[in-house]
């Protein structure tokens, strides 16, 4: 039997058939639609009794090389590519779910994906609960007869709460629940899903995936006739990636792992600089003691992210003086970029929340979330503390 590759190396030798021309890297198709030889070929390529590319809102090799990497780093079946993380979710929920049917969704979700629940789906009446992860005893109360999706993303945005996938998976398949995890913040690299239970992953590759704040992309893996639904959903209704976008996507997985290394080396040296800071109330970060899901973090995380989150003194004008403060790092709405970036949630992104809303999900005032970057941890360290001692 010949060796399973490791992850690193699928993320690099994963590759399409190369052409005739021998390029080392993958070329670039971009191409809208694809030729038949004869009429017979056209006739088994749309019956699907072979594997051909048809056109590009179907499939392409670029997506296909993207998708083929993500499905063996996260250890799934099968899996499709979008233009953008929403597009994912969007479309992993469109395809799986009908009229009358309910979603239990962990409280704290990306905005847009709120918005889905709250704004979108009570038009087709589909109905979303959510469940507080620190009442773990609470949710199987939360489980209705037509409950079909339980939904979380773990660690969270921006509280940074570890949710326990094991505990998770377990609750799903006692009810016969298809489990939905978000894995953006985290990547394959650092946690895989699937393995505690997951039937799907969604992802961002506009974040971490890209890791370079160049393109937006999105991908759903897992069961092969749960992505088998979800392909023919975005084939129908228009969703996917661009082979440009997949392109850049497959190169940016070559370099995941290295990269994830050193986004959390920084990480963590960030977060026990601020944990000592006296203009700092409290710092979030899996990987330091501290945090109250530690033992869930180190369980199903190879490490801890690149996602500090931490309360600066003075509420809402001690964030707002931070973020004026700030020499270097790029103010923007961003995560999981090159560049380190600090955003402000109360005053920016969970600006429309009640106050109330805010403290359900974890956001104070003076929250500063900061996606840490790889430039040299000195000159990180040095513009977020000239910033707090301003
Ligand atoms: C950014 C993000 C999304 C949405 O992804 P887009 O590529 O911006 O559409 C979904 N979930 C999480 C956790 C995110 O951070």
């Amino acid at each position: 039997m010949t060796k399973k590759r490791e992850f690193e190396t699928e993320a690099i030798r994963n590759q399409i058939p190369r052409s005739d021309y021998g390029e080392h890297t993958s070329a670039m198709y971009v191409t809208s639609s694809f030729v038949f030889d004869d009429a017979e070929d056209m006739r088994a390529s749309f019956a699907e009794e072979k594997e051909k590319n048809i056109y590009s809102r179907f499939s392409n090799p670029n997506n296909t090389e993207f998708v083929n990497k993500i499905v063996a780093m996260e250890g799934a079946e099968s899996g499709y590519a979008f233009a953008s993380g929403m597009a994912a979710i969007f479309s992993t929920f469109g395809a799986l779910l009908s009229s009358g049917d309910h979603i239990l969704s962990a409280r704290s979700v990306f905005g847009s994906t709120h918005s889905l629940f709250t704004k979108y789906f009570p038009k087709w009446n589909i109905e979303t609960t959510y469940f507080n992860i620190s009442e773990a005893d609470s949710i199987e109360s939360l489980i209705q007869p037509n409950t079909k999706i339980l939904y979380a993303e773990t660690p969270t945005n921006p509280g940074l709460e570890v949710l326990d996938m094991e505990f998770l998976g377990k609750l799903c398949k006692k009810h016969g629940i298809l489990l939905v995890i978000d894995n953006c913040f985290a990547t394959p690299y650092l946690q895989q899903p699937i393995k505690f239970g997951a039937d799907l992953v969604v992802h961002s590759a506009t974040k971490l995936i890209d890791g370079q704040g160049r393109v937006l992309g999105g991908v759903a893996v897992g069961k092969t006739d749960l992505i088998r639904e979800i392909y023919l959903f975005a084939r129908n209704t228009g969703p996917s990636l661009s082979p440009f976008n997949s392109w850049i996507l497959s190169k940016s997985l070559e370099t995941l792992s290295v990269r994830l290394d050193r986004h959390c080396e920084n990480a963590l040296a960030v977060a026990e600089f601020l944990e000592d800071h006296q203009q700092v109330n409290a710092v979030r970060y899996p990987f330091l003691k501290s945090h109250p899901q530690y033992d869930i973090a180190v369980k199903q995380m190879k490490k801890g992210g690149n996602i500090v989150a931490f309360e600066v003194k003075g509420g809402i004008e001690g964030g707002r003086s931070f973020l004026n403060n700030i020499k270097m790092c790029s103010l923007s709405a961003n995560l999981g970029d090159t560049r380190t970036i600090v955003t402000h949630p109360a005053s920016s992104t969970h600006s429309k929340l009640s106050l109330e809303e805010r403290k359900i999900v974890g956001i104070t005032d003076g929250l500063i979330r900061v996606s840490i970057g790889l430039e040299n941890i000195s000159d990180i360290v040095e513009d977020l503390s000239q910033a707090l001692n301003y």
